[in-house]
């Protein structure tokens, strides 16, 4: 951008994230310039050459004042998300979940952008990180050029290619008094520690077995890495492979029995507050269904509710944690921001709102203005908050939960307590929008 030029704020990636933040910028009143490199070239995914394509499924996730997924929709609609005015206009039902007619969902989003006077649309594949002020957004397929420039000027160590993820459970829903706190070889309380007798052992081993695997397309490329290995594939080995491996009983003491167990299967903390737990060395590509089973079959976890399931696939994503501010900004690229599963999210909504926040604080920094983070207690908040500040070592790509948020007090019910944070979390992100976002108050 010269002197005294209007500044135009460049965007890469016309997905979800990226549509968001242009559109965010657009109503700013700043310039943008957004660039897609469909058709010219195509990700092994996307099928058409129309901005915010839904590659997969058609849903956007549970709608209601008691879902994680609900506070987000809702703080989008507040915000004045363009997703989300494309999604109320095209939905289709789906019982308790937002789902929609995906051609004309995305015919909308194309067509809004490209006629706003604000944003010039480029069909060219970037291969350079853009010079600041910018947004990258090219998704978990970002072409090979721009992750090979990012790879060079983060870190190869910092962008991953390959989402090999564990399911992660809701602490609160685990049964402390079947399992108990210590580490192998110590007492220290890091590790949730499940024990297994060999009956239940045996019992978790025939449901395993049975587990349907989620068939991946050819591009998803599963190879399986050593020491990344999934459960699935480490029971299809043999009968005492897991016990062999992630499940290994060593240095693990019960307390109740003075024993180690014939089997454990240990959770790790994934965030500060330990509201979330993995399970450790559970990678799995499992029919998400078949997960909840195998996982439910684990003594403490009967009715563990999991926030997050397993994964196996081709995904692009950098190191949160090490990398990128609560505001999205990227901490070594100075006015350069990121948004989508690129940041670190998971989901066609949480993609969404990261762009949104993107494409504000990215329209903030061009006018001189200080970048902001919604409230913790809504979801967007809570959101960025854990992708800046996740237990570094095993950082996974998140989606929206009710264990990223702070917990409200009082005697309560799940129902009850969790439309209480749905409206301390609405209204906590509705009064912060009216007076960030400049003449427009937020949306009812
Ligand atoms: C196969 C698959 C299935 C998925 N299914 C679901 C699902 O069912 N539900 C769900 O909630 N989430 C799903 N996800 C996860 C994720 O939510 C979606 O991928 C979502 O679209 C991510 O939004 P995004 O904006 O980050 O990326 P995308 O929506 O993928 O957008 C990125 C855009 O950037 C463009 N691009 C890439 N590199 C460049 C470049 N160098 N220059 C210019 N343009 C570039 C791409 O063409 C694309 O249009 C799935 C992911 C994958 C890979």
């Amino acid at each position: 951008m010269a002197v005294g030029e209007k500044p135009v704020i460049q965007v890469v990636g016309a997905g979800l994230a990226g549509v968001e933040a242009a559109w965010t910028l657009a109503r700013l009143g700043l310039s943008v310039r957004l660039y897609e490199m469909r058709p010219g070239k195509m990700t092994p995914a996307h099928r058409t050459e129309k901005f915010a394509e839904l590659v997969c499924s058609n849903s956007l996730g549970g709608e209601g004042l008691s879902n994680a997924k609900g506070l987000l929709h809702a703080e989008l609609r507040a915000a004045g998300s363009l997703v989300m005015e494309a999604a109320d206009q095209f939905r289709v039902p789906a019982g308790g979940a937002l789902a929609v007619d995906r051609e004309p969902f995305s015919a909308y989003i194309t067509e809004k952008l490209s006629s706003h006077p604000n944003v010039e649309i480029v069909r060219e594949e970037v291969a350079e990180i853009p010079e600041p002020v910018a947004i990258l957004a090219t998704g978990p397929l970002t072409s090979e050029a721009l992750a090979e420039a990012l790879r060079r000027r983060l870190g190869e160590n910092f962008l991953y290619f390959y989402d090999a993820a564990a399911p992660v459970v809701l602490g609160e829903t685990i049964d402390m008094k079947k399992c108990f706190r210590g580490g192998r070889f110590d007492q220290s309380p890091d590790y949730i520690n499940c024990p297994m007798t060999e009956e239940e052992y045996r019992c978790f081993y025939e449901v395993l077995t049975q587990a349907r695997q989620h068939t991946p397309h050819d591009w998803e490329n599963l190879r399986f890495f050593e020491g990344c290995i999934p459960i699935e594939e480490l029971a299809r080995r043999g009968y005492l492979t897991p016990v062999f491996g992630p499940l290994r009983p060593v240095g693990i003491i019960d307390p109740r029995t003075g024993r180690e167990p014939f089997a454990v299967v240990q959770l790790r903390q994934e965030d500060r507050e330990g509201r979330l737990w993995s399970l450790v060395g559970f990678q799995t590509g499992l029919k998400w269904p078949d997960q909840k089973k195998v996982v439910q079959t684990i003594p403490g976890l009967e009715n563990a509710e999991i926030v997050r399931y397993g994964v196996m696939h081709r995904n692009t994503y950098l190191h949160a944690p090490r990398l990128i501010r609560e505001t999205l900004e990227l901490k070594d690229v100075p006015g350069v921001f990121v948004a989508g599963v690129l940041a670190g999210v998971e989901g066609y909504l949480e993609s969404a709102a990261t762009g949104f926040l993107a494409g504000l604080n990215a329209g903030r920094l061009a006018r001189g203005l200080a970048p902001v983070v919604p409230p913790p207690g809504s979801m967007l908040g809570a959101l960025v908050r854990f992708l800046a500040t996740a237990e570094p070592e095993n950082f996974q790509p998140m989606s929206a939960n009710w264990g990223l948020v702070p917990p409200v007090e009082g005697e309560m019910n799940k129902r009850t307590k969790r439309e209480a944070m749905f409206r301390r979390g609405l209204s906590a992100f509705q009064m912060w929008f009216s007076q960030i976002f400049p003449g427009h108050a937020a949306q009812p």
